[in-house]
């Protein structure tokens, strides 16, 4: 967007403070604000701060970041009240020399898109975000808001009339919502916006966070991307349907001639993603929670696998429809919305292109079989492998896969993996409910 035409829409909008924002290594936003009247000498000359204090920034001679906003970005705030009218930006972050700062999460899923720019090539990532809305109460043991299930309708359900306007507040951040249901537990919901390209997406997915959070609080609710906040029930995923597309808007991961209607590239890009789902996993299901959603029988992904319609492989295949060749699309779905969306979006594209470069192919299609219901023997014999059971196991695999070691550079592979190796050891030492429950009376 041109200046001109960015300072008429903040005129229109009645804006009258700017936030900035970029996300640390753990997809945290972080943001500073500044009044509208010095939005141009942002503009002009990028916004100076302090990145010392930011995990994953830590070193004391990069303190002194320069943040350069990505205009296109601009979208108001609809929560923000019309006397202290909000906007924001996303920003690019760079280092006193004019460097990309390689510890930016968003810059480096941007080095990817460039990557795949010079091949010709759009890596498109369609999400679909789940998350609860608890009722605010002591925060440890949450209360789902209503008692609705799956696809429930009901005309007078105070969550139907929450999502209505979640859904009125996303699009008008440019969203373009296009499905939003309950989902299958209880207080639990999914809204699900129009796929873009994987950095419009993640932007997308960090304004689809904090608007959720900021809309529910609005109704005294707590909205939450924790992937498994009760035992027993469905926890929260973010599946990612992806595809990769050419300038001119071909999918190319079409073949009219294949059984299903998929071509070598998308083989590729699959058997990639499969041979390296283990690694994959601590990226893209980043929390010692995280593991506690990818277990059997509530419809998230353990084994490791793909199929057209069966939701119990980790990736699926959504059914062609004639015509549609624009909609053949993967389907990943281990991603949980603790990820970080950048890096997140960057380890999957990275794991794809080794298939891809390297002319794998996949193993043979978990069609018909629930591989929930195969006995361990069953899976061995069909050589079907699980995910990691946990961060640590998740943490170690990724220590020893480069490709998706390497995907995020250097710099934030090692915050990355220091913040999660300092977050399992927190948990390790922590002594659980179901431990007092167990040994308390027995010991
Ligand atoms: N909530 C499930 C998960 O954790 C997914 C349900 C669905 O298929 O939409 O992945
Ligand atoms: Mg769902």
């Amino acid at each position: 967007m041109d200046k001109k035409e960015l300072f008429e829409r903040i005129k229109a909008d009645g804006v009258k403070f700017v936030s900035y924002q970029f996300s640390d290594v753990t997809g945290r936003v972080k943001s500073v604000d500044a009044p509208v009247a010095r939005l141009e000498e942002a503009l002009d000359d990028g916004v100076w701060f302090d990145g010392s204090s930011v995990e994953g920034f830590m070193r004391i001679q990069e303190s002194d970041m320069h943040l350069i906003v990505d205009t296109d970005s601009y979208a108001v705030l609809p929560w923000t009240p019309a006397e202290n009218k909000r906007a924001r930006f996303f920003c690019d972050i760079f280092t006193p020399d004019g460097e990309p700062f390689d510890g930016d999460p968003r810059g480096i899923l941007k080095s990817w898109m460039k990557k795949l720019d010079e091949k010709g090539w759009v890596y498109n990532v369609g999400p679909e975000p789940e998350f609860f809305l608890f009722l605010q109460n002591d925060h440890i043991h949450p209360v789902p808001h209503d008692v609705g299930g799956y696809f429930d309708f009901s005309s007078n359900d105070s969550a139907a009339q929450v999502r209505a306007e979640l859904v009125d507040a996303l699009n008008s951040m440019g969203l373009e919502v296009e499905f939003a249901h309950h989902e299958v537990a209880l207080g639990q919901h999914e809204i699900d916006f129009r796929f873009a390209d994987a950095l419009k997406t993640a932007d997308n997915v960090m304004t689809l966070k904090y608007t959720v959070k900021a809309i529910a609080a609005q109704h005294g609710l707590i909205a939450s991307f924790m992937p498994k906040p009760i035992f027993g029930i469905n926890g929260s995923g973010m599946h990612c349907h992806q595809s990769i597309f050419d300038k001119s808007g071909k999918n190319l991961f079409f073949d009219a001639k294949d059984e299903f209607h998929l071509s070598k590239l998308a083989y590729g890009f699959i058997a990639g993603q499969l041979s390296h789902a283990k690694a994959l996993s601590a990226i893209v299901a980043p929390t010692v929670n995280s593991y506690k959603r990818l277990v059997p029988g509530y419809e998230a992904p353990v084994y490791i696998g793909w199929a057209q319609i069966n939701r119990s492989a980790l990736i699926r295949i959504p059914r062609y429809t004639v015509g549609k060749d624009k909609a053949m699309r993967a389907e990943l779905r281990c991603p949980d919305p603790s990820s970080n969306p950048y890096l997140a979006f960057s380890a999957m594209i990275a794991a794809a292109l080794d298939g891809i470069d390297n002319g794998l192919t996949p193993p043979k299609a978990l069609n018909n079989v629930n591989i929930y219901d195969l006995s361990s023997e069953e899976r061995v014999t069909r050589g079907i492998d699980s995910l990691p059971g946990s961060l640590k196991d998740a943490l170690l695999e990724l220590a020893a896969d480069d490709v998706v070691k390497n995907s995020i550079g250097t710099k934030l592979f090692s915050a990355f993996f220091r913040a999660k190796e300092e977050e399992w050891e927190d948990y390790r030492i922590h002594v659980t409910d179901w431990e007092v429950e167990n040994y308390l009376m027995g010991a």
